[in-house]
């Protein structure tokens, strides 16, 4: 059987949530599971998230599934609802949402009675400086003080659009407009961390903190790997050598013919292929890891396959190949392809066969 795999391990996502503990010791942790827990798979994810105080989604058939899998902790939507008869769905299944322009402030107000007898937070989004999504610093006040007279439980609510990056001159003024609004809308609870942030900021956990790469094992940061951040990789990405061939010096291999050997060369063809998710646009050398050391990829990332060179390793047909993992680091093969450990998480496709590692009991 054709073998690409993606194993998760539960006991990874529970050391990086007590990291989250650690670094964030009296705010809630709001963990994000968005995007079917940033590819990893919602539901074996949060058998090892059950100990977060809540989850974040992106939208409201994410937090269903949630919520059908019996979990029932608060839920946020983070870009709220998308239209008005989604309230309704929100009181009943106790979602919470964010409240980012005037119109979803009225369908707030519309179902007043009904959200605030259930006591769900309502975060209302600061725009600082990302630009996306939120209200200026004037308009927020007075929309938190017209919520809060109307009996609802503010959460304020920012991102930082830099907070991977080392002294980016709109860290500093993203953090003053939250502490400026926060201070005119006192008593209030807050919100503003992402992983980045966790790691840089403590200063600023407020009273919920909403990691999301760092959960997974990955870095957010560029010059920051995981094991210097002492995470620990969730996902195994792996698939197996389905054919070993010696060409010559001059022959090359794969489409477009990109690689030529300059000396006998053998091969090994992995079955995994950008059908799987593994991407196919590298612009600096990429390798996968064999036995925990790694092994350079050669020509063409194809749709089912890709070629590595294993001169001189002496490796067999149906030997694992790492594509990315405890060894070779998922931000490592993303910075290869010019992207991010994100989005390659995000979008591999259903043809790995999913496993669990080390499943959790009960
Ligand atoms: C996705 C998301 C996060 C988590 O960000 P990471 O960089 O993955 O930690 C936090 N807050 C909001 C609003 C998000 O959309």
């Amino acid at each position: 059987m054709r073998q690409a795999t993606v194993c998760i391990d539960h006991q990874a996502l529970q050391y990086n949530l007590n990291r989250v503990k650690q670094l964030a010791p009296t705010a809630k942790i709001v963990s994000m599971v968005k995007a079917n827990a940033y590819g990893h798979g919602v539901k074996d994810c949060l058998a090892a998230l059950s100990q977060s105080d809540a989850f974040g989604v992106a939208c409201l058939d994410e937090a269903l599934e949630i919520r059908e899998l019996g979990y029932q902790q608060p839920i946020t939507l983070i870009e709220g609802v998308f239209a008005h008869e989604e309230m309704y769905i929100v009181i009943d299944q106790n979602l919470e949402c964010v409240v980012h322009h005037k119109q979803q402030v009225e369908w707030l107000l519309a179902h007043k009675d009904a959200y605030t007898a259930k006591n769900l937070k309502v975060w209302v989004k600061l725009n600082s400086g990302m630009n996306r999504l939120g209200f200026k610093v004037d308009e927020i006040i007075q929309i938190i003080q017209r919520l809060k007279s109307e009996g609802f439980n503010c959460v304020l609510t920012m991102h930082f659009a830099n907070a991977d990056v080392e002294n980016h001159p709109l860290n500093m003024q993203q953090k003053e407009q939250i502490l400026k609004v926060k201070a005119a809308c006192e008593p209030i609870l807050a919100s503003c961390c992402n992983s980045a942030a966790i790691f840089k900021w403590p200063e600023l956990n407020f009273d919920f903190v909403r990691p999301g790469i760092m959960l997974y094992g990955a870095s957010p940061f560029t010059d920051k790997s995981a094991h210097d951040l002492d995470i620990q990789p969730v996902m195994s990405f792996t698939a197996e050598i389905i054919a070993l061939n010696t060409i010559q010096a001059g022959e090359s291999v794969g489409y477009g013919s990109l690689y030529v050997a300059d000396k006998e060369t053998e091969l090994a063809i992995v079955s995994v292929g950008y059908g799987d998710g593994y991407p196919r646009a590298f612009i600096q050398p990429n390798f996968v890891a064999i036995n925990g050391k790694h092994v350079a990829v050669v020509g063409r990332v194809a749709m089912d396959m890709i070629a590595i060179d294993v001169t001189g390793l002496n490796l067999k047909l149906n030997s694992e190949v790492e594509l990315w993992g405890k060894n070779r680091l998922v931000d490592d093969v993303a910075t290869a392809n010019g992207t991010i450990g994100y989005e390659l998480l995000c979008r591999l496709s259903n043809r790995p066969k999913r496993k669990n590692l080390s499943p959790l009991e009960n």
